[in-house]
This record gives structure tokens, C-alpha cells and sequence, in this order.
């Protein structure tokens, strides 16, 4: 039976999108992102709609055909074949909603018959079943990994949708796990509102049902401040930041529930890590394709197995070959390569994350360093260590 396509939008409704969004391709830490559908009606308070003014759209819409999107990809001038870490659908909608699941199945086969071998990232909380997992079973060349978003968070004003929903499809997704992998996304984490003995509890058997565990923090900016406030729900943090926010209380309390599984009669645990890439790198027996290693204080958590294949691949790049590189692309000032990361100046997140997956090593901004044990997080919930830099 032929499909249903989804209705693109008119050139006259693309123009009056926010300009980032109606960009199909946004380079991400994870991945280079492809986002040619939006639209969703899950309405997940903390989603990242809200900073592109898209919220209120909940019916999915296309912004090209399939067959463009791709190619916007693949063409695409960060896109190495084989090497760059593609994610689809993570930015507008879910790629497991039934109406968004065709184009997604259909994008999988389009990248997969061009014999990529790209890491593909897709996130959801949606419901997966045993024929969804035939589908991404039969996919010969990509490394697929599903990622199930659980936060555990029981306001239904700010999470709407069932938890059950996200466990059912977690155990589907991992009993049928052929060639793919799936990951327990446990996010986001809020001080006080998911992170008690019962949520981690919860999250603790969910992890059992998954190749790794990936536990994060919140985006809290400014729009999504705005909604809360505008609902009347309560604000989980007095400020805003760029970064995630994972407080350090949060934190500790998740590593100490985890390190007692090495206690006697202690409960057993998935593998729980900092870091997406992480996660996905583990699931699938390779290293961190972004060169996390070099960031030692994140890989207190990581099996030895898992921090021997990391070892085994991480290089310290030529700081000529990485000057030449960064300043290809604009960069201004000293480039510096140092133990934990490439600095660059003057270079935004796309040529950055450029060069860091090209050379699967760490690259920061000069202008917004990374503090010790705060990696990449906002420095929010941290005042005690105040985030001193070892180096
Ligand atoms: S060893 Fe470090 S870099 Fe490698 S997966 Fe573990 S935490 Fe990540």
C-alpha cells in the first residue's frame, strides 16, 4: 500500500518560520542533524521548540522531499562519509511518531544504500514495536543507535507523555536488537524534582533494559524560562545557561546509588555515562568519536575495556595540521593544542565540531572554556568546586 506522505510546507509558510529551523542541517555536538520535519504534539515542557518559536506547532510538517534532505546531507560541507556522526529528527519532532516514522525509515535506506557506515543517532520517547525493530535491524552499513528518552519527571504539565510509553519501547527496542543499539536516555535531570531514591530506582532497572545509559541535565534558556512562567510551573533553576545544567548535588547522588553496585548485595546497574558519544561509542565496542578521553576526569565511571579502546585510539594531533585545518575555516588568534582539547578562537559550534570529529579529539572555544569536572555544563549547582582548571 503506498504510504501517506506528510504536506510540505509552502515557501510563504517556510519564510515566516524562525531561520534556523527552517535550516534542515544544524551541526551538534552528537552529530551533524537533519531536521526536514517539524511539528509535534507530545509538547514536552523542556522541549528545545520553544527557542525556535515552534512550539505551538503540533501537527508535523515537511520542509523539503526526502530525497532533498538527504542530499542536503550527504552534500553537506562538514559531512565526511563513514565518519561524521548524523542524527535525524532530534531538534522539531519525534522521529517514532506515526506520521514522522516513514520518512524516517525511508532516509535510514537512502543512507544506508549509499554504503555509509556513519554512526546515526535517532532520539524518541515514543512507541517503538517489534516490526519498527525489523525495520532498523535490516539496515546493512549504518551504525544505527535509538536513543529512549526517560526523565521520570511525574508533573505531567511539564511531561505529558505516559513513562510507560518510553519503557515499553526501551525492553521492545533491546530484546530485538540486532544491528542496532539502544540507549537509556535519563534525562533531564532536575535537583529535587526526578533525581529522589524512587526515580533512580526506576531509572536503575530501565538501564538494564539498554547497551549504555546516558544520564544528563537540562537545557534551562531563556524561552523555556519564559514558558514555564507563562504556565505557572514551577521554575526548576533561578538562572539561565547556554549549557546544560546538571548540578553537582544531582550528580553525586546518581554516582553514589551507581558505585554501590559494587557493594555486597548491591543492586546491578546498566552502564551508565556523562557523555552521548560515550554511550554510543560503548554500545557499539568502539571509542568516543569525540575524543572525551582526553577529559580524563569524565572516564572515572567508564568498564576498563571501554578506557582501553579509548586509549588505543586517542592522538594528540599536529598542532601544524590542526592550525592549517582551523584556519581553512576561519579561525582567528592562537590555535592551541593542548592534553585535554584543541582551543580555537573565532570559530563557531559547526567548524568546531568539524574539526573535532575529524580528528576525534576534544575542541573548544577560547571564549567559553571547558572547567574541570563541570565538562560542558553550565557552571549552575557547582559553586563548591567553582569549576578550578587542573591544567
Ligand atoms: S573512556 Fe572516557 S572517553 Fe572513552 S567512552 Fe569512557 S568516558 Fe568516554
Amino acid at each position: 500500500m503506498p504510504r501517506r506522505l506528510l504536506p510540505l510546507l509552502t515557501p510563504e509558510q517556510v519564510s515566516g518560520l524562525n531561520p534556523e529551523l527552517a535550516d534542515v542541517i544544524e551541526y551538534r555536538k552528537s552529530g551533524l542533524s537533519l531536521n526536514d520535519i517539524i511539528g509535534c504534539p507530545l509538547e514536552c515542557g523542556y522541549c528545545v521548540r520553544h527557542l525556535f518559536s515552534n512550539f505551538e506547532m503540533k501537527t508535523p510538517r515537511r520542509l523539503v522531499g526526502d530525497e532533498a534532505a538527504v542530499e542536503s546531507l550527504v552534500s553537506h560541507p562538514y559531512f565526511r562519509p563513514h565518519t561524521t556522526p548524523i542524527q535525524l529528527y532530534n531538534r522539531a519532532t519525534d522521529p517514532m511518531l506515526p506520521v514522522v516514522k516513514p520518512h524516517l525509515f525511508t532516509k535510514l535506506r537512502m543512507l544506508d544504500e549509499r554504503g555509509l557506515t556513519n554512526h546515526v543517532l535517532i532520539i524518541t520517547r515514543w512507541r517503538v514495536d517489534a516490526d519498527d525493530c525489523a525495520a532498523l535491524n535490516s539496515f546493512k552499513n549504518l551504525r544505527l543507535t535509538v536513543l529512549v528518552t526517560h526523565s521520570g519527571i511525574e508533573d505531567t504539565r511539564i511531561e505529558p507523555v505516559d513513562f510507560n510509553i518510553a519503557a515499553e519501547s526501551l525492553h521492545t527496542l533491546y530484546e530485538y536488537a540486532e544491528r542496532y543499539r539502544t540507549i537509556l536516555y535519563w534525562r533531564p535531570i532536575v535537583p529535587g524534582l526526578n533525581d529522589s531514591p524512587e526515580h533512580i530506582e526506576r531509572a536503575r532497572e530501565l538501564s538494564l533494559h539498554a547497551h549504555a545509559t546516558v544520564f544528563t541535565g537540562l537545557f534551562f534558556r531563556d524561552e523555556i524560562k519564559e514558558y514555564y512562567e507563562g504556565h505557572d510551573l514551577p521554575s526548576p533553576y533561578d538562572e539561565t545557561a547556554r549549557r546544560k545544567i546538571m548540578p553537582e548535588l544531582a550528580e553525586q547522588r546518581i554516582m553514589d546509588a551507581y558505585e554501590s553496585r559494587h557493594m555486597p548485595g548491591g543492586a546491578s546497574w546498566g552502564t551508565l555515562f556523562r557523555k552521548t558519544s560515550c554511550g554510543v561509542a560503548y554500545a557499539h565496542g568502539e571509542a568516543d568519536y569525540n575524543g572525551h578521553y582526553g577529559i580524563k576526569e569524565l572516564c572515572d565511571i567508564c568498564p576498563p575495556k571501554q578506557i582501553a579502546r579509548c586509549k588505543g585510539t586517542w592522538r594528540k594531533p599536529e598542532l601544524a595540521e590542526v592550525t592549517r585545518e582551523a584556519r581553512a575555516l576561519g579561525a582567528v588568534g592562537d590555535v592551541e593544542v593542548n592534553d585535554r582539547a584543541i582551543v580555537v578562537e573565532g570559530l563557531d559550534e559547526p567548524p568546531r565540531y568539524f574539526l573535532q570529529h575529524g580528528f576525534g579529539f576534544q575542541c573548544h572555544a577560547r571564549e567559553h572554556p571547558h572547567l574541570y569536572r563541570q565538562h560542558g555544563r553550565a557552571p549552575v549547582g557547582w559553586e563548591a568546586e567553582n569549576g578550578t582548571d587542573p591544567t
